[in-house]
């Protein structure tokens, strides 16, 4: 389960905490380096952390917290509220165009999650009463293209395509015109992962994204690989502007670090928490309920 290890030390500074009665300007202050060194083992970026850190050293030391009765109750509270600030504070739900279709377009990197995710999102909205359509832009890798119809199968949405001869942004186009034909109000497109960022593949999302100017971009990035997580959503941010991130494989043993960063060093928000590889295992992300979750 994901943020084991952390939660057991935030779990162990508390306790300590608690166990004082009044607290002096030193014990938080060593309270708050366990936490520093348990965020960063948590693979959290260090300048998010130290900005992290500093944040509640200030709300911490003062008088209100260390003259109430139950100081170490206040430090925790002070710790869940910046955790929740750290991850956007409230929840950001997707939004759609005036316009039908609401054209959705997923970028990330290979092995991310992205095709899965792509299916994930499409049964969420079926399910909220959309009619989705999925387009399949990967033509580099036929695999791609029948992993989506094979997905989008299991979910009864229909799948896009027009094999790997076409380039993605005319596919990206066929498609919406396709889905104004048969209905379809809301298009996700999938497009084409890399192992790691190349200027090509950059040049080629930016390209379907000027000719059709999707409501959302959707980064899919695997929360596994901790701080890599946040590198690869800083820079798709930077290179072709994102609205959002979906973190995958929150199931896995992941440490915590991508959770805690991303919206800080790239001030967008993350969207949805995939929790598992089943085609239900998407959730929205709830900044407090995952503050929650990460101090047990
Ligand atoms: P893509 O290359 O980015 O399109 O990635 P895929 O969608 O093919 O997914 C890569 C692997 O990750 C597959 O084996 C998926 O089943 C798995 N996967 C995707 N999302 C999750 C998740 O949230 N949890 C777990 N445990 N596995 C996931």
């Amino acid at each position: 389960m994901a943020f084991e290890s952390l939660t057991d030390k935030f779990q162990n500074i508390f306790s300590t905490l608690k166990k004082k009665g009044k607290l002096s300007e030193q014990d938080v202050k060593l309270a708050l380096r366990e936490v520093k060194l348990a965020l960063l083992e948590a693979d959290v970026n260090f300048k998010v952390v130290k900005k992290f850190v500093k944040d509640i050293r200030e709300r911490a030391i003062g008088h209100e917290v260390m003259e109430s009765l139950t100081p170490g109750q206040q430090v925790i509270k002070i710790v869940n509220e910046e955790l929740v600030k750290l991850m956007g504070e409230e929840k950001s739900d997707l939004t759609f165009s005036k316009e039908s279709p609401t054209v959705y377009m997923m970028v990330g990197l290979q092995g991310a999650g992205k095709t899965t995710t792509t299916a994930k999102l499409a049964g969420n909205l079926k399910k909220s009463g959309k009619k989705p359509l999925l387009v399949a832009c990967d033509v580099y890798r036929p695999a791609a293209i029948k992993q989506l119809q094979v997905v989008g199968g299991q979910i009864d949405v229909p799948v896009f395509t027009m094999g790997d001869k076409n380039k993605p942004v005319d596919i990206a186009k066929a498609a919406i015109e396709s889905a104004g034909k048969n209905g379809n109000n809301v298009v996700i497109i999938d497009t084409a992962g890399r192992l790691h960022i190349d200027e090509d593949m950059m040049g080629e999302l930016i390209e379907i994204k000027e000719n059709i100017n999707p409501q959302e971009i959707l980064l899919v990035v695997d929360a596994m690989t901790g701080q890599d997580a946040v590198n690869v959503a800083e820079n798709f941010n930077d290179k072709i502007g994102i609205d959002g991130v979906i973190l995958t494989k929150l199931d896995g043993d992941t440490r915590g670090g991508s959770a805690l960063s991303v919206r800080a060093v790239t001030n967008k928000p993350i969207k949805f928490a995939c929790i598992g590889e089943k085609l239900t295992d998407i959730e929205v992300f709830h900044p407090e309920r995952m503050a929650s979750r990460i101090l047990g």
